[in-house]
């Protein structure tokens, strides 16, 4: 691979597309293709076959999914499995097709058992039941990391399947009843400092910015039905489940160079790797990061009608180290850049 590669990043737009492009292009590659999901539809198998036999890629990176948070997978079942199927059978196996001999697949580390033993390794998968709030998600992913892991035995290829932990950082999904729980703690937090100070003009540019709020958040915050005022003496932050279940967080800057160097490798042969930073934390404990960085002293209440998820979630990334890269951005900095990012994002 060179700075001429013809690459096809998939999903451009998305937190870890937009990631992988901006890392691509500081590495000096000139030749992507990075078509937005209004240019090219990834569900319909004529469009994508098209778009290949014009292109010829030589390089796929497949970053382009249905994804969202525990209520998002828990409420939309059917789309996170039938869209996620498409739009991976339709690029993996054209990729195929085509003769793109590299392919990077990206999943998530919810593909591996509930109950697997942690931290996790890549071989649990496939050792017992999914958490049934992402089953669907994971169903359709592992089914991803399979076909890769086929192709490459029976055509010789070298496609990648990379399982990140959870992820966060820029261009995240902030809307608060689909997003992760990180995007979600720093609205959250940032939305109740504002309502102290009884900023309703602030709140009301995030809003422009992020999407409307859910009449809960309005609730807690002491919002006005028409947002003209709020009651600081009601302000609090409900957050979901007991705050107990622990998490690992990589910053996507950290999986977009984990992208780079196993395509950068020669003569490896492709497997399915965890990318993780190797330590998890509370949920509980995450909370209070955020809280720190938002300057909110309020109450705060843990809604347990809503689900934990699984207990707890931390890769095994051995089989990464032995590759020759370990992740490098400390969850504080990571925390302060997305952070920044968002502040500046929702005063816009
Ligand atoms: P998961 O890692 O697939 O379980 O997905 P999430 O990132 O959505 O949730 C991680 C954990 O954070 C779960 O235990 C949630 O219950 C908890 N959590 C606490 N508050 C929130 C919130 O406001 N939004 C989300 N999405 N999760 C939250």
């Amino acid at each position: 691979m060179d700075e001429t590669t013809r690459i096809f990043l998939a999903g451009r737009r998305g937190m870890v597309g937009s990631a992988c492009w901006r890392a691509l292009t500081r590495a000096g590659f000139t030749n992507l293709l990075g078509p937005t999901s209004a240019e090219l539809d990834l569900t319909r198998q004529a469009d994508v076959e098209a778009f290949f036999r014009d292109n010829q890629p030589q390089v796929v990176i497949l970053a382009a999914a249905r994804v969202g948070g525990i209520l998002a997978n828990a409420t939309f079942p059917a789309d996170f499995l039938s869209i996620n199927l498409a739009i991976q059978t339709n690029v993996i196996h054209t990729a195929r097709l085509c003769g793109a001999r590299h392919l990077v697949f990206l999943g998530s580390s919810c593909i591996y058992p509930k109950f697997a033993p942690q931290p996790i390794r890549e071989d649990a998968l496939l050792t017992g039941p999914l958490e049934p709030t992402n089953e669907a998600y994971a169903l359709a992913k592992i089914a991803g990391v399979r076909l890769c892991h086929f192709i490459n035995r029976q055509y010789d290829t070298v496609y990648w399947q990379l399982m990140p932990t959870n992820l966060y950082g820029e261009v995240d999904s902030f809307d608060l009843q689909q997003s992760h729980v990180l995007p979600a703690l720093m609205r959250k937090f940032h939305l109740a400092a504002l309502a102290k100070k009884g900023d309703t003009a602030g709140i009301a540019r995030d809003v422009a910015r992020f999407g409307p709020l859910p009449d809960d958040i309005r609730d807690g915050l002491g919002l006005s039905r028409d947002g003209a005022t709020v009651d600081p003496d009601r302000v609090r932050v409900v957050l979901w489940g007991t705050g107990t279940p622990r998490r690992e967080f990589l910053h996507v800057d950290d999986l977009a160079a984990a992208v780079l160097h196993v395509l950068s490798l020669d003569g490896v042969p492709a497997d399915l790797v965890n990318v993780g930073c190797g330590h998890d934390l509370r949920i509980a404990e995450l909370a209070e990061m955020v809280r720190r960085m938002s300057g909110y002293d309020g109450e705060i209440v843990w809604d347990t009608s809503k689900p934990d998820g699984t207990p707890q979630k931390l890769l095994d990334v051995s089989r990464l180290t032995a590759l020759g890269f370990t992740a490098s951005i400390s969850l504080e900095d990571g925390l302060r850049r997305a952070y920044d990012w968002y502040l500046r994002e929702s005063a816009r």
